[in-house]
């Protein structure tokens, strides 16, 4: 578990003279170092007085004797350092062969951790070509960037290490040697290798690139197959899309036991976790297929948006991340018309984007980065990912596809192989599209939060008004305003408006705005005429699926922060017991799960919330029931899991005994049941608290390869109501070979979640902080941990629970954000609570 390594970096000194130069390096020791100079005179080397490795500055200082001028030089460093299991750097990945104990090594180095697998430049702008060199034992595959441009076998005897400026490092005699082809210019976070027993299969694009899926020997090769058609024509669509060839000639995405992220883009060496790349035929559910196409979609449209073209630095991560997020759903849509995404986009991306950016004190889109453990931070989900990728898709509709797309054709062409800003971006959509990108799209990116718009029509006159929402609107900026783009119903309205408030004159139809829900901003309809024309429009189902579900939202949050009481909201729910659309579906699930949070203010809600969920998804039931139809459109497939979800959490009966006939079947004959509504199944009987079933279940965990399966495991498991089962399930959490450090986080908010077990686990995740801290520290799941704990907390005991934890580790810079934002989302959702409590016991009386 030890590394070394020899490293010629060739560049240009620049800047005042010195008596040193210095590199990122971190937790590397540098054993020697050498630096030539190359001028008219010839080379000369310069001597090396002192290597300073500088842990604490993530630098290697190397002091000289003579002053270095600017110039041309070459440096050539020796290196060791041990591999450790955090997932970042080099790390090993665990997996089990049969009753083998094996392991993969590969790196992750986004966002700053090359510098942990060798002594470089570490920042995105300082772009070079990588010729790497990989001496690793024999008999195993070995993958890099690019394609392997030769591969022998040395042994230790002869001195053939030597040649590489490597000693052994273990008994070993044989090794393997694998040169790879050049890199192009590119930062060095894209940088990558894996190594072990892995199986592949292989296709070509059109343009004969060379398509391959890996994974571990442990998995079956079919689970390779359904990735591998969606990584061939995803670089099919954006070669078509972007009208830029894609620059390397080979794609390799591979499977990895142990992985932090979700997927990592590494140029030509794309990384997964094995749930969003491998697919199991017949135990897959459809939202997984549509889950796995969407990252491989993401991470393809990388190897153009942040590869080819790069962020100059951390602070325009968005360009990077917004962008891949929207165009997921734009290569996935033409791939598979049928599923509907841009739908799930509005649901998915929108929600999350809205409702994490009502919180007093998010930050903006585009934000600074001082400190390089600020970067993790940055890469909330919600704002650089969610709320960038519907950015986007409002600037979209707002120039037009064609338009859009020319505008990214010449941005490839004039800055590939280099880094950029937005402003390029927007000069480049400005010349396509005539408008004025950098005026329309700053102050989205540059301010936080977003307006409520608020519509009011007497007759043909119309007065728009704009104002910051905030969960707490005492803390909104009355100065702060956007250009809002009105996407209007009715023709002859202007495009967008800017002001705090206009009139204007309409036509006498009803005017709706936002249509499509393309804007990132919530409507309110001011008079009554126009809020029941509205309603009028959901019941009819005349009203499209993303307007119906915007509408739903927007209600919900605008109860929140105290301009309706909730109790309407779910009297709003009633106008949607007619709905069959899964997207709009998930909002309402979204207002019953609201819901749900004041039983922990009045326990004698919970039968009543119970019996109003059971009516509201009769319809529903009925309509899907619990076999697959033929023909049937995916988004049906996923509303019967959701809808019988809730009829379970309601304890029909008629669905209760189904679910648990269907886990007797599976358990006691083994005969599958549809994949989409296995964890349903599954949970049925752990809440029951039968026995039998959870042993089952966690041996069904500790066993199968199947990652989505071992999450539905997880998912039931973490649903037992016996606080002594959790202390049983918490204690597993630090045994890697019981749960993976890539898993803990979802086992630990889902008994935080559950009302049953949350005081066992907040008890657990207070007395083990200081094992979370040392496991996940240098992780981007660790600043995801004050965030999950805020988002179970209903009470002022939990409030002050929260407190008592995180109020001391806020001097963490990875955390410090979280924390911040946690203290806001916790106090505004109590006093939403504590005030709406009597009208929703007044609706369900
Ligand atoms: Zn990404």
């Amino acid at each position: 578990m030890r590394f070394s390594g020899h490293v010629v970096l060739r560049g240009k000194k620049v800047g005042r003279p010195s008596q040193r130069i210095t590199l990122h390096q971190h937790e590397l020791k540098v054993t020697s170092a050498k630096i030539t100079k190359h001028d008219k005179k010839g080379d000369q080397a310069l001597t090396v007085s002192r290597i300073n490795n500088q842990n604490a500055l993530d630098e290697v200082r190397l002091h000289t004797e003579g002053m270095v001028y600017p110039g041309d030089y070459t440096l050539e460093l020796d290196f060791e350092a041990p591999i450790t299991t955090g997932m970042t750097g080099i790390y090993p990945c665990f997996f089990k062969d049969g009753e083998v104990e094996k392991q993969l090594i590969m790196t992750q180095f986004e966002s700053h951790h090359a510098r942990e697998g060798f002594p470089c430049v570490d920042e995105p702008e300082a772009k070079a070509v990588f010729n790497m060199t990989l001496v690793t034992r024999p008999g195993i595959a070995v993958l890099g960037n690019t394609p392997v441009k030769e591969q022998k076998e040395i042994t230790s005897k002869d001195g053939g290490l030597t040649a590489y400026n490597l000693k052994a490092n273990d008994t070993a005699e044989k090794y393997l040697v694998t040169t790879f082809e050049p890199t192009p210019r590119m930062s060095s976070y894209l940088l990558a290798f894996v190594m072990g027993d892995l199986i592949s299969r292989s296709t070509k694009t059109k343009r004969g690139t060379e398509v391959s899926t890996w994974a571990t020997v442990a998995q079956p090769a079919d689970s390779l197959d359904y990735a591998l058609d969606v990584a061939k024509r995803s670089i099919e669509f954006f070669e078509d899309y972007f009208g830029v060839d894609y620059p390397l000639a080979k794609a390799d995405h591979v499977a990895c036991p142990d992985f932090s992220a979700g997927a990592m883009e590494n140029w030509g060496l794309i990384t997964y976790r094995e749930r969003v790349l491998l697919a199991y035929p017949g135990e897959t559910a459809q939202s997984t297929f549509e889950q796995i196409a969407l990252v491989i979609a993401h991470e393809t449209s990388h190897q153009w948006f942040g590869n080819l073209v790069t962020m100059r630095w951390w602070d325009d991560l968005w360009l990077n991340e917004s962008f891949a997020n929207m165009m997921e759903y734009q290569a996935v849509d033409v791939m598979f018309p049928e599923w509907h995404v841009w739908n799930t986009f509005i649901a998915a991306e929108g929600l999350s984007a809205l409702r994490r950016d009502a919180v007093a004190g998010v930050q903006a889109v585009k934000s600074e980065v001082h400190h390089p453990d600020e970067i993790s931070s940055l890469f909330d989900p919600s704002i650089v990912y969610a709320k960038g990728g519907r950015l986007l898709y409002m600037l979209k509709n707002y120039v037009g596809e064609e338009a859009f797309r020319q505008g990214l054709a010449a941005y490839f062409k004039k800055h590939a192989y280099g880094n950029t800003e937005g402003a390029d971006l927007w000069a480049a959509l400005s010349e396509t599209s005539g408008k004025d990108i950098a005026s329309f799209m700053n102050p989205w990116l540059t301010r936080s939060g977003f307006p409520l718009v608020t519509v009011e029509q007497e007759g043909t006159e119309l007065t728009f008004r704009q104002e910051q929402f905030l969960d707490d609107p005492k803390k909104a900026d009355p100065e702060r305003k956007w250009p809002v783009p009105l996407f209007a119903t009715t023709p002859g309205l202007p495009d967008s408006f800017e002001a705090a408030e206009v009139k204007l004159q309409g036509s006498a139809d009803p005017t709706l705005i936002n249509s499509g829900a393309k804007g990132h901003y919530i409507v309110r309809y001011a008079t009554d005429e126009q809020k029941k024309h509205v309603l009028d429009l959901v019941r009819s189902r005349e009203l499209a699926e993303p307007d119906r579900l915007m509408l739903l939202n927007g209600s919900s949050m605008m109860s929140r922060a105290g301009y309706e009481a909730f109790g309407n909201v779910l009297a709003m729910l009633e106008a949607y017991e007619q709905e069959t659309s899964e997207p709009v579906w998930d909002i309402m699930a979204l207002v019953v799960g609201e819901s749900r949070r004041f039983i922990d203010l009045d326990d004698a809600l919970e039968p009543k919330i119970k019996a109003f969920v059971d009516k509201l998804v009769a319809n529903q039931v009925t309509r899907l029931g619990w076999s697959t139809q033929d023909g049937e459109s995916s988004a049906d497939q996923k509303l019967r899991a959701l809808v019988l979800g809730l009829s379970c959490y309601a304890e029909n009966s008629a669905s209760v005994a189904k679910a648990k006939e269907l886990f007797a079947a599976y358990k006691d004959r083994n005969e599958q049941i549809p994949a989409e509504i296995r964890t349903l199944a599954f949970v049925v009987p752990v809440k029951e608290g039968d026995k039998a079933a959870f042993d089952f279940l966690l041996k069904l965990h500790d066993t199968t390869q199947n990652s989505d399966l071992k999450n539905d495991a997880c998912d039931a498991l973490t649903a037992t109501r016996d606080p002594k089962r959790a202390t049983e399930l918490l204690a597993r959490l630090k045994d890697p070979k019981l749960v993976k450090p890539q898993d803990v986080d979802r086992w630990l908010v889902y008994l935080l979640r559950n009302r049953y077990t949350r005081a066992t686990a907040w008890e657990w995740m207070v007395t083990n902080w200081q094992w979370l801290e040392d496991t996940f520290k240098n992780d981007k799941s660790y600043d995801y941990l004050p965030r999950y704990a805020a988002s179970c907390v209903n009470t002022r005991e939990y409030q002050q629970k929260f407190r008592d934890l995180f109020e001391s580790k806020q001097d963490q810079v990875l955390l410090k954000r979280n924390i911040q934002l946690g203290f806001e989302e916790i106090e505004t959702r109590v006093s939403w609570l504590e005030r709406d409590i009597a009208s929703v016991q007044t609706f369900f009386s």
